[in-house]
């Protein structure tokens, strides 16, 4: 069988062309990395657990009605999603003060905020992402002002709707970053959440403890990364079938 056309490849996903017009196949690695890539490496089971716990939290999104690029799981590591233009922001939410926030501003990790913050990034790399204001993103096109309003509206219902999700499974959503893209149908253009959401891009600390689940593990040298990203899969109640042990799941796809 013929190898799938590769149309992108980042530092922790792989996109094929899909079956059909309009679709993508969305491969999860174990690759992980950090500070704009300066720091690499490898988290084995990442991208299999990675692949369930975004399919999890896309399908419960679905369901109160945020549109998604999700279309289905089909196996371990990959997923089948709609083509979607990116919008070359990412949008980061902040409940409680941590990572940059915490660094930039001084404020001591950890402290509850008022209320949730949106920030807007401007998604590139040779920049190391720096962050915008609206006022860069609609002078520059990166989004219009109508984009920013729906993008605005759709990131407070997710991060409501998560904050509790993960509350339900004694976990704190401390901050999270989330990216969009248009979907043209029938002449029409919408926006829907894409990329992953999973804890690669989002702090997951446990509610009693404060001991952390994602990525500032790694980013940390905290030790017992794979470990954090399967206690959020446990608690969401979406460990695969054939437990840890099988987590490096199959090689990529023919
Ligand atoms: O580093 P910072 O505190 O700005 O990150 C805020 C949130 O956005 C964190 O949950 C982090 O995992 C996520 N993030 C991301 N990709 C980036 C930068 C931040 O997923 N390039």
């Amino acid at each position: 069988m013929a190898r799938r056309r590769q149309v992108y490849e980042g530092k922790a996903k792989i996109l094929f062309e899909g079956p059909e017009p309009g679709t993508l196949v969305q491969y999860f690695k174990d690759d992980a990395t950090a500070f704009n890539a300066q720091k690499k490496g490898t988290i084995t089971g990442k991208g299999v657990l990675n692949n369930r716990i975004s399919e999890y939290l896309m399908v419960r999104l679905a369901e109160i009605g945020i549109p998604t690029h999700f279309i289905r799981r089909l196996n371990m590591r990959e997923q089948l999603i709609r083509e979607v233009e990116i919008i070359p922001l990412e949008i980061v939410v902040r409940n409680v003060a941590a990572g940059s926030l915490a660094t930039r501003l001084g404020i001591q990790e950890g402290t509850r905020l008022p209320r949730s913050i949106v920030e807007y990034y401007y998604k590139n790399d040779a920049l190391s992402d720096p962050m915008v204001s609206e006022e860069h993103v609609t002078c520059f096109g990166w989004a219009s002002t109508q984009d920013l309003d729906d993008i605005v509206a759709l990131t407070l219902r997710i991060n409501d709707f998560l904050t509790g999700l993960f509350l339900g499974v004694g976990i704190v959503l401390v901050d999270f970053k989330v990216e969009f893209g248009r979907l043209y149908e029938n002449e029409e253009m919408r926006i829907v959440l894409a990329d992953e959401i999973s804890p690669d891009n989002c702090r997951l600390w446990d509610s009693k403890t404060g001991e952390k689940m994602d990525k500032d593990r790694f980013r940390r040298d905290l030790g017992k990364v794979e470990e954090g990203y399967q206690e959020v899969a446990r608690r969401l109640g979406i460990l695969p079938e054939a437990g840890v042990r099988d987590l490096k799941g199959p090689e990529l796809m023919q």
